[in-house]
C-alpha cells in the first residue's frame, strides 16, 4: 500500500491526541523507509518493470523489511526506543503502528511478504484489481483527513497526497523514472520524508491555533467575571 497507511496514521491520532502526528505517520511508514534505504544499498530490490497495471510497476524482493519476522523485530525497536528510553506511555501504540504497515499491505500486495525473511510469502493481492486499490487507499486517506482539526498545512497535506498517488495510478511512468531505479527510489523516499515533515508542521499550527484560542477564552472569562 503507498498512502493508506498515512490515513491509519490520522485515525489512531484522533484517538490518541498525545501522540505527535509526524511520529506517527513515521511509525506506519518506517517499513517503507527502511525497504527504500535497503533498496538503495542494494540489500533489497525494487526495479521498474513495465506493466498496464500500475501497481504491478515494481518488482519486488523485500525479505528484511517487509517479511513478518522483520516487521516484528522493528516494532519491537520502536517501543523500546520510546519506552525504555523516553518513558513514553504511547510507546505500545508507535509499536503497533509500525506493525500495522505489514497487515495493510498483506491486502494489497500479490504473495511477495514473507513469514519469516523470504519465505512462506503471503498476500491477499487486491493489486489485481487496480481501481479497487486505488479506491481504498483514497477512502483510507481521506476518512483519516477527516477526523482531524484542518489547517492550510492539512490542506496541503490532503491536496499533494491524493494528486501525487492519482498521478502514479493514471499517468504513464516518466521515461527519466523507469530508466533510473535509483533515482526513482529516492524520489519516493523524499517524498514519503517530506509528508511526514508536513504532519510536523500541520501539528505545530494546530497546536499554536489551541494555544491561541485557550487564551482569547481565558480573556473572555476575565471579563465576563
Ligand atoms: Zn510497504
Amino acid at each position: 500500500m503507498f498512502i493508506g497507511h498515512y490515513g491509519f496514521a490520522c485515525m489512531v491520532r484522533e484517538k490518541a491526541s498525545d501522540i505527535p502526528l509526524w511520529l506517527l505517520f513515521a511509525s506506519v511508514q518506517l517499513l517503507d523507509i527502511i525497504a527504500f534505504t535497503l533498496v538503495l544499498l542494494g540489500i533489497e530490490k525494487a526495479s521498474y518493470v513495465p506493466s498496464d497495471n500500475p501497481f504491478f510497476r515494481n518488482c519486488l524482493d523485500l525479505p528484511y523489511s517487509h517479511s513478518l519476522s522483520g516487521a516484528l523485530i522493528v516494532s519491537v525497536l520502536v517501543f523500546f526506543l520510546f519506552w525504555v528510553l523516553d518513558k513514553k506511555s504511547w510507546a505500545w501504540i508507535l509499536g503497533l503502528c509500525t506493525l500495522s504497515h505489514w497487515f495493510i499491505d498483506l491486502i494489497v500486495h500479490t504473495p511477495d511478504l514473507g513469514i519469516f525473511l523470504g519465505s512462506y510469502k503471503v498476500g491477499l493481492g487486491l493489486w489485481n484489481y487496480p481501481i479497487l486499490a486505488y479506491i481504498l487507499e483514497i477512502t483510507m486517506v481521506v476518512t483519516g483527513w477527516l477526523v482531524l482539526k484542518k489547517n492550510n498545512y492539512s490542506f496541503i497535506f490532503i491536496f499533494l497526497m491524493v494528486g501525487a498517488f492519482t498521478g502514479m495510478v493514471f499517468a504513464a511512468e516518466p521515461p527519466f523514472f523507469s530508466e533510473h531505479d535509483a533515482l526513482r527510489t529516492s524520489i519516493v523516499l523524499i517524498v514519503n520524508l517530506l509528508f511526514i515533515f508536513l504532519a510536523y508542521l500541520w501539528d505545530l499550527k494546530t497546536i499554536s491555533n489551541r494555544i491561541d484560542t485557550g487564551y482569547r477564552d481565558s480573556r473572555h472569562v476575565f471579563k465576563t467575571d
